[in-house]
């Protein structure tokens, strides 16, 4: 032992004192899988030095076999592996602070409610720190491969917002985890049989030997393995049961619910692997950051290689977690190696094939296991069209939409569905896209919709717009937006509609270029609309032009937009309408015309130039009203 004045007290990350009190208080129903954490790290370790031993075997020394020891000592569990260890600069960055920075994020999401933050806890991984929901103090003593006795470290830490370190020497290579269990609730895993149990339930597959002394019989005293030790992966199918698949899950996706579904495949040929994907039944809570983690792990000849194998799964998947474990790369691939590589290639495209195919089944035989997995991953599916050309269609007919033939929010209409029920002459499939539901689905652009009941999906989250900007046909049939510009009903406006249109909008020349005039650079144009029904007025968009709550979410995010210019439809049947006709008042008339524009743009979710000038302007004509109500008058014919 070194002399206490070299023992340094160093403060945790505030990120780490915050974690710690939310685990201790959150995870006391579910204590026991702090084990699960200690021996997957432990496991990690192993990995990490098998890998770097394969180009540097001194690394190893005369201590080759990698293996994790549990013990039990009085008040104190010790977990015990003789991996990659950690050096006083490593321990510092792994065990006092957070380093992964979606981690951080996680931080910021959190609202203060426990019983909400405790459920997040879960999704992302508890690891080193859960010791501390069983311990009151934790010691690590770590010595890294490579380094001689003198170089070890030791770490200890109550868990209350700092630690201590100091040097010291040790015997072997690895990191030794000693928990004291002074807690009275604690006091369950000072039993052997406890600790054998827990091991079987959640790291039965780990790949090391996980060994305990026996406490009885002729072998007593002597190391005995405790786990299987074959990686689950290279087991046949028939010889895994659901729980042991579901335990892995949990072990390599750290989360703590069961997967949804899993798919399990031996590949034989040209070339030979072992694929293991899972379906998580919840999303991380950094699912959106397109960039993150990929949580697909590499192998190579049961060799673990890297984390996040980015390459062998697509972006647009990046919710799927498990492994590839190939036998044809070489044990030395880099990342760098693996970006363009054909066998990864051809892993990959093979991967989304089987994964796609499982989404399939499990839409067909379990629709209401589908729509919980649409509610979760559908928006980041939604990509796949776009960046998958070769699977487009098949990816287009695993989403899902809401319609104005279905009136409610969950989405459950397929693209076949679609079209199977549209209508004799109707040859494009027609959406709306807008802010939320309501939205879309009161936009007063479908109106002719609804009175020719033609079906229009209704799209309201923020992929959508961006996904139908780059697909343009299902199935032999185009899409079409009911706010576009060009709205082209083809033959489901007949021939006398259309004339009639025609006539119409010869009549309302005068009436569309005074409106103009009004408005000037704010639109793009003023038309007599044949969508509209019942509403005065809306916004509608060139093909090319982002629709106004597009506009504001890009202006939110940060974006400097020019503004599109929209073009303004007035339903020229509508009572408010027909007064402007008549309207000789030149400030009442503009007023009126400015309303029609401002309603329809927030109708759109689109945002006001100038919110405080729309409201003193409606507050003005309102008081006009009730003004002329008092006296008699009608405004409004
Ligand atoms: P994670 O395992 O998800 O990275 P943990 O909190 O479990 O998060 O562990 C944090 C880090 O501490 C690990 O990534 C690893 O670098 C280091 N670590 C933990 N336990 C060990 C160990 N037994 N041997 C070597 N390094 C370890
Ligand atoms: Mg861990």
């Amino acid at each position: 032992m070194s002399a206490t004045a070299e023992k340094k007290t160093h403060e945790f990350q505030a990120e780490v004192t915050q974690l710690l009190k939310l685990m201790v208080h959150s995870l006391y129903s579910n204590q026991e899988i702090f084990l699960r954490e200690l021996i997957s790290n432990a496991s990690d370790a192993c990995d990490k030095l098998r890998f770097q031993a394969l180009s540097d075997d001194s690394l190893l020394g005369d201590d080759p076999d990698l293996k994790i020891r549990i013990d039990f000592n009085k008040k104190k569990l010790t977990i015990t592996d003789n991996g990659i260890g950690m050096n006083a600069e490593q321990i510092v960055e792994h065990l006092g602070t957070i380093a992964k920075s979606g981690t951080k994020e996680f931080f910021h999401s959190l609202t203060g409610d426990q019983a909400k933050d405790s459920q997040m806890i879960g999704q992302f991984g508890v690891g080193f720190y859960s010791s501390f929901i069983v311990a009151d103090k934790v010691t690590v003593t770590s010595r890294a491969a490579g380094e001689s006795a003198d170089q070890a470290v030791i770490w200890e830490s109550d868990g209350q917002g700092s630690y201590t370190l100091e040097e010291t020497t040790k015997d072997t290579r690895g990191t030794e985890i000693t928990l004291h269990l002074n807690k009275e609730a604690a006091k369950e895993f000072l039993e052997e049989f406890r600790i054998r149990n827990i091991v079987k339930t959640y790291s039965d597959h780990i790949g090391f030997p996980i060994e305990m002394k026996a406490s009885e019989g002729d072998n007593k005293g002597e190391w005995q393995t405790v786990n299987k030790v074959s990686a689950l992966w290279t087991l046949q199918k028939k010889d895994i049961s659901k729980e042991e698949y579901k335990e892995f899950y949990k072990h390599i996706a750290h989360d703590f619910e069961d997967p949804q579904d899993w798919i399990h495949n031996h590949v034989e040929g040209k070339q030979s692997y072992i694929s293991l994907f899972y379906i998580p039944k919840r999303a991380p809570f950094d699912l959106m950051e397109r960039d993150k983690r990929h949580g697909i792990k590499l192998y190579v000849k049961r060799v673990f290689i890297m984390d996040d194998a980015e390459h062998l799964m697509p972006t647009w998947l990046r919710f799927v977690r498990g492994l590839v474990d190939s036998d044809d790369l070489p044990l030395n691939v880099s990342r760098e190696i693996l970006q363009g590589n054909k066998l990864i290639d051809t892993i990959r495209a093979a991967s989304v094939k089987k994964i796609l195919g499982m989404l399939e089944r499990m839409a067909k035989k379990n629709p209401q296991e589908y729509a919980e997995f649409w509610k979760n991953f559908g928006h980041v599916l939604k990509e796949g069209p776009v960046e998958d050309f070769k699977n487009r269609d098949q990816i287009l007919r695993l989403l899902r939409f809401s319609s104005t033939h279905e009136d409610n929010a969950v989405p459950t209409v397929t693209l076949d569905e679609y079209v199977e029920r549209m209508q004799e002459k109707q040859d494009k499939i027609y959406y709306i896209a807008a802010e939320n539901f309501n939205a879309a689905k009161n936009n007063p652009a479908l109106g002719i919709f609804r009175e020719k009941g033609i079906e229009v999906l209704l799209m309201y989250e923020r992929v959508d717009e961006w996904m139908m900007s780059h697909i343009s046909e299902f199935d032999g049939k185009h899409f079409q937006s009911a706010t576009s510009t060009e709205l082209d009903l083809g033959d489901l406006a007949g021939k006398e509609e259309k004339q009639a249109q025609e006539k119409v909008e010869e009549q309302h020349k005068g009436l569309v270029e005074r409106m103009k005039e009004v408005l000037g650079d704010d639109v793009n144009e003023v038309k007599v609309s044949s969508r509209l029904t019942d509403a005065p007025s809306c916004i509608v968009q060139g093909a090319y032009d982002m629709s106004m709550h597009m506009q504001k979410i890009l202006k939110t995010a940060g974006h400097d937009m020019p503004s599109g210019k929209p073009t303004l439809e007035i339903n020229v049947d509508h009572a408010l309408v027909k007064r402007l006709n008549n309207e000789k008042d030149d400030d009442r008339f503009a007023d009126w015309v400015r309303l029609l524009f401002e309603q329809a743009v927030l109708a759109e979710g689109g945002e006001l130039g100038d919110p405080y000038a729309f409201v003193e302007r409606l507050n003005k004509m309102l008081s006009e009203l009730s003004n002329a109500g008092e006296s008699g008058r009608i405004i409004v014919e």
